[in-house]
């Protein structure tokens, strides 16, 4: 029986990371939907959509082909057959993929794209992040909902983001969040039967044993 794994939680928690160990570590496929919502942000932008207009950007919402390669040890993601694994890390993607990702059209196109990745994964899947648990896949086995403080997460994605300001990188973080939780379809939420995982004192390490160690019970 293929295992489905479920995590959850806002930005710079470490779900990324944790959950490609995990797959890795036993056997599974990984998918991070992130960076498809990211991906159909990069086609909007490219096609010079207005993202302030939900109208304009559900009317287009079917048109990209959205490909996630599920290998954790090297995942991938192509929009219409390029490779767009860096665009989709800007600054001005980051700051737009909220607002495209808030239109219901564009959810329940990503949310189908999500569960056949899932049904498809032999040994079974980890799949990580705003609404798996709660919207994606219900009956996942694990559902696992990463926090941490507003100033631990700031710090880890000032790292990733070599030499940005971490007061910057705080209030976009915040910012962020707070929309993607204040959003009518799916918004960021714990499940009611996730198990949650603070991450604000511990190392990456600690928090991969802590999820393999759950997944085995
Ligand atoms: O995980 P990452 O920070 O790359 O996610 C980028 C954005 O994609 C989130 O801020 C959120 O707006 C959106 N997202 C979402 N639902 C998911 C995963 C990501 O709305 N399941």
């Amino acid at each position: 029986q293929p295992v489905i794994v479920a995590i959850d939680g806002p930005s710079g928690t470490g779900k990324s990371s944790t959950s490609k160990a995990v797959a890795a570590q036993l056997g599974l496929s990984y998918l991070d939907t992130g960076a498809q919502y990211r991906a159909i942000t990069w086609w909007m932008v490219t096609n010079g959509i207005d993202i302030d207009d939900p109208t304009a950007i559900a009317a287009v919402a079917g048109k990209a082909d959205i490909v996630s390669g599920t290998d954790p040890a090297h995942p991938t993601i192509t929009v219409d057959g390029v490779d767009v694994a860096g665009p989709i890390r800007t600054q001005e993607v980051t700051s737009k993929v909220s607002a495209v990702s808030a239109v219901p059209e564009v959810r329940a196109r990503i949310t189908e794209l999500q569960r056949s990745l899932a049904a498809s994964a032999e040994t079974g899947i980890v799949v990580e992040g705003r609404d798996i648990g709660t919207t994606v896949l219900p009956d996942a086995d694990l559902k696992i909902f990463l926090t941490a403080s507003p100033e631990a997460r700031a710090a880890r994605r000032s790292g990733e983001l070599k030499g940005a300001d971490l007061h910057t990188t705080r209030e976009a973080l915040i910012k962020r969040d707070a929309a993607d939780s204040s959003r009518k379809t799916s918004p960021l939420a714990k499940a009611g039967d996730a198990v949650e995982v603070d991450t604000t004192d511990l190392t990456l390490s600690q928090v991969i044993e802590c999820v393999v160690t759950l997944v085995e019970e």
